[in-house]
């Protein structure tokens, strides 16, 4: 009595997909490399205000840069990361 291929439990494993960072999911994260929080300027910010404003948010490439930081003449850009936040339409905006 041998189990066969009874015990191939392991190919289960494969159906189990990491998350995917799908185009238009940039995010920059909320603190910046000084920890400063880009919402509200706060250095070490934990206001569960901006966390959740942060979370909100979307973020495409920006298109004056296109995320070199740098627009084609040469001036810096203003853009965060090489990222903008967009405002999509104003469904739901509470404030
Ligand atoms: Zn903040
Ligand atoms: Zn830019």
């Amino acid at each position: 009595m041998v189990p066969a291929e009874a015990d191939a439990s392991g190919v289960l494993e494969e159906s189990t997909m990491p998350a995917q960072v799908i185009a238009g999911e940039l995010k920059p994260s909320r603190l910046n490399f000084a920890q400063v929080c880009i919402q509200c300027g706060d250095r070490w910010c934990h206001s569960p205000e901006c966390i959740a404003q942060h979370q909100r948010s979307r973020w495409v490439v920006c298109p004056d840069c296109f995320g070199e930081l740098y627009r084609p003449s040469g001036d810096p850009c203003g853009c965060l990361y090489g990222l903008v936040e967009t405002y999509p339409a104003a469904a739901g905006r509470q404030s």
